[in-house]
């Protein structure tokens, strides 16, 4: 192989570079990367990143450093002990020694890697990588047999294999989205929705009660906001986690002093047009002004202007257009109910990104389908990360976007898969001071059995058991026992594979 191309230039692209030339590969290797960003950790956005004020005052500069230490900054726990070592690649074959444009010739602010938290890699890993790095560019097409990457620039790579590591995107609500509606997926999204959070006390509406709604929720109120949580399942996470633990953990939004509103979706937003629309921008006026709330935080009184809503919708909004869509001031619920809010942020899941594949004879369906070991059905071609959909199974935790690469390249360079992902699915999430841990799969019907601790103390592990063993554990501030367990279980689950 003389060329592979990794498309997606984050965490799972930036893990399978490491693993090509980990494993030996000394050709060309190219990274495409829509974002202009050198690879970052997103875990952080949702939590450390938001709360830290400081930082948002001032104006991000480029950094040379990489590698701070995660502690206490919401950063992925496992990062500095990637099991992807950094080695030299060896010299020969390789034309790209650098980074392309358009990364050279991006002002600074584009390439502010800036929060050192964040840095995935540093200069030294880049120079030993020795890629070219396309950052700024979107992948727009896979030829029909993988032998050509066509490039948003109009360029095209010639390629011998690929990765695909284009990760997943935030989903929104249906509608154009007015000022101060977020979804967080990027460091802009971050970036942007942390300056909304700045402007002083905001109510704040969280769509979705899954872990980035909770995350985000927790953050805001450490930050001092009045934040809502609306979940239209009967409890926020039921299946990841099952009704039992998921009630606990819509006991952290209570206690943590979030309103939780569960069982209702959201019939549309309400928005404030601009004072002085400009061009062909929306010009009713048609805010809501919402008044006599409950103690939920909501109103009875629909009437605005509510956008990605069929029942509210005005139509003067629909004929328009959506040049400018003003400012959001509610969120009106499918029961009728209205939340006035200043922020809105939505975390109703993520779609995987592989709208660029559509054409091409590649197998795609909820995720680029690959068989257990991230072949796709090219054999040249392999997935990894958020957008794979490894073994009928596509997981968005960072664990499996940095554990999968490995037998992805191996398999790449094989030309055939000679070996499967066995690793045990593992994520965290941190909720209102709490750290949740889980680790196995967990089976519907599994019963659920407290072995440390209490959820009445906040600290607790508790193990998912089916048909006579453990299959799964949930830990909320108990990282020891935790650990102890998902050994246990990635030494059962190696044996019985
Ligand atoms: P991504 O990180 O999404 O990267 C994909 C990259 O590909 C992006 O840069 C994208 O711009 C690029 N791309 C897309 N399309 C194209 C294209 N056509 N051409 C070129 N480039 C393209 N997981 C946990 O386990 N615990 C957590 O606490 C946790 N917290 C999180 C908090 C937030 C706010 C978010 C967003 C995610 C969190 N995750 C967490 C999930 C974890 O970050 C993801 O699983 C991980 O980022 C997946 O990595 P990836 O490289 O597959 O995809």
């Amino acid at each position: 192989m003389n060329t592979v191309t990794v498309v997606g230039a984050s965490l799972a692209g930036l893990y399978a570079a490491r693993e090509l030339r980990a494993q030996g590969f000394d050709g060309r290797l190219v990274l495409v990367g829509a974002e202009p960003h050198l690879p970052y950790d997103r875990p952080p956005l949702s939590k450390a990143f938001l709360t830290d004020t400081d930082r948002a005052a001032s104006t991000p500069t480029v950094t040379d450093s990489a590698g701070a230490s995660a502690t206490g900054t919401g950063a992925s726990p496992d990062r500095e002990h990637s099991p992807a070592t950094r080695t030299s690649p060896t010299t020969g074959t390789a034309p790209g020694t650098g980074i392309h444009a358009p990364y050279e010739s991006a002002p600074e602010s584009q390439l502010a890697l800036t929060d050192p938290e964040l840095a995935l890699t540093d200069p030294e890993e880049i120079t030993d990588l020795a890629a070219e790095w396309l950052l700024g560019v979107h992948a727009t097409g896979l030829d029909q047999h993988g032998r050509a990457v066509l490039l948003d620039d109009g360029r095209t790579v010639v390629t011998d294999g690929v990765v695909i590591a284009t990760g997943a995107s935030a989903r929104r609500l249906p509608g154009p989205q007015p000022a101060g509606v977020h979804t967080l997926r990027t460091l802009a999204d971050a970036r942007a929705l942390r300056a909304d959070l700045t402007r002083g006390p905001r109510r704040v509406v969280v769509i979705g009660g899954g872990f980035i709604g909770a995350e985000t929720a927790s953050s805001c109120v450490a930050l001092g906001h009045d934040v809502t949580v609306v979940e239209a399942a009967p409890l926020p996470l039921i299946p990841q986690l099952g009704p039992d633990m998921a009630m606990f953990c819509a006991d952290l939004h209570r206690q943590g002093g979030a309103r939780l509103l569960t069982g209702t979706g959201v019939a549309g937003l309400h928005r404030m047009a601009p004072a002085y629309p400009s061009g062909d921008a929306y010009s009713s006026g048609d805010a809501a002004q919402p008044g006599g709330t409950d103690p939920s935080g909501a109103t009875d009184r629909p009437g605005a202007t509510a956008l990605g809503s069929s029942r509210t919708r005005s139509s003067r909004t629909e004929s328009r257009g959506p040049a400018n869509p003003g400012h959001v001031t509610a969120v009106e619920l499918s029961d009728g109910r209205i939340l006035p809010a200043d922020v809105v942020v939505v975390g109703i899941g993520a779609t995987p990104n592989t709208g660029w594949l559509s054409g091409t004879s590649l197998a795609v369906g909820d995720g680029v389908l690959c068989d257990a070991g991230c072949v796709a059905s090219l054999p040249q071609v392999v997935a990894v990360g958020d957008v794979a959909r490894v073994g009928g199974v596509r997981a968005e935790h960072w664990t499996s976007a940095t554990e999968q690469p490995r037998v992805a390249v191996r398999n790449l360079l094989a030309a055939q898969t000679v070996e499967t992902v066995t690793a045990l699915p593992y994520f965290w999430s941190d909720q209102y001071g709490s750290r949740i841990q889980f680790a196995g799969h967990r089976p519907a019907d599994a019963t659920v059995r407290i072995t440390e601790g209490s959820p009445d103390d906040g600290g607790f592990l508790a193990l998912y058991e089916h048909a006579g063993r453990v299959a799964a554990a949930l830990a909320v501030n108990c990282p020891r026992p935790f650990m102890r367990t998902r050994r246990e279980l990635r030494a059962q689950r190696t044996a019985t594979v």
